[in-house]
């Protein structure tokens, strides 16, 4: 086993408790009256546990684990976001355990990646 920390197959299963939890709060606020998750929300939910088991970063970078939106393709891409963008406040009332420490590996992963001049540069480009 290459897992150094032993952790990833515990976050591996709890980013997909998470982001299970995420979708059935998006699909119970904006598909209410359909059994939950609803038939596209099922397809978005299989989609995302796919790329979850498929990341190549969960072995390598288990820190980075939560950050598979990168992978995925355009238009569930946009999808995800927009249940993360409805769910994510909320998952403090719901899930509040998954929801911190989802948060935490949100930290983490920010922390340990190279975001020191990330910023920088899009000012020029973004400019006239
Ligand atoms: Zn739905």
């Amino acid at each position: 086993m290459p897992d150094k920390c032993g952790k990833t197959a515990r976050r591996m299963a709890r980013e997909k408790r998470t982001v299970q939890a995420m979708i059935r709060l998006y699909c119970r606020g904006h598909h209410a009256g359909q059994p939950t998750p609803c038939g596209e929300c099922s397809e978005l939910l299989q989609y995302a546990l796919a790329r979850l088991d498929r990341c190549p970063l969960a072995a390598r970078k288990p820190t980075c684990a939560r950050c598979p939106i990168h992978c995925y393709k355009p238009q569930m891409r946009e999808r995800i976001k927009a249940v993360m963008r409805y769910a994510g406040p909320r998952m403090l009332w719901k899930h509040p355990i998954l929801a911190l420490l989802h948060q935490w590996d949100a930290l983490r992963c920010w922390l340990s990646a190279d975001h020191a001049g990330a910023g920088a540069s899009a000012r020029d480009s973004k400019h006239g």
